[in-house]
């Protein structure tokens, strides 16, 4: 059995095969929060996600709210990236 991955690391790091998309549970809004720490890295000068926590918030709500995971179909992801600028 091999699949020692860090608890933490396994909260804010998606690493499904699709892409996903974090929205609220109660409205469906993308502008969503999360409440997190940094930290300050002496090498990359500058500061780097140390924990995450499972508190959200809903900028839409004004509110702390549940957060749901949304899968990405890859046609969307197609549709946003090949978009021509008109003239
Ligand atoms: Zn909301």
């Amino acid at each position: 059995m091999k699949t020692e991955i860090e608890p933490d690391k396994r909260k804010w790091d998606h690493n499904g095969e699709k892409p996903i998309r974090i929205a609220c549970s109660k409205c469906g809004s993308f502008d969503v929060r999360r409440d997190a720490y940094v930290e300050w890295d002496i090498e990359k000068q500058k500061w780097v996600l140390a924990t995450v926590f499972d508190d959200g918030a809903c900028m839409d709500c004004e509110d702390s709210a549940s957060l749901i995971e949304i899968q990405i179909e890859d046609a969307e992801i197609q549709e946003s990236s090949d978009e021509h600028e008109p003239g």
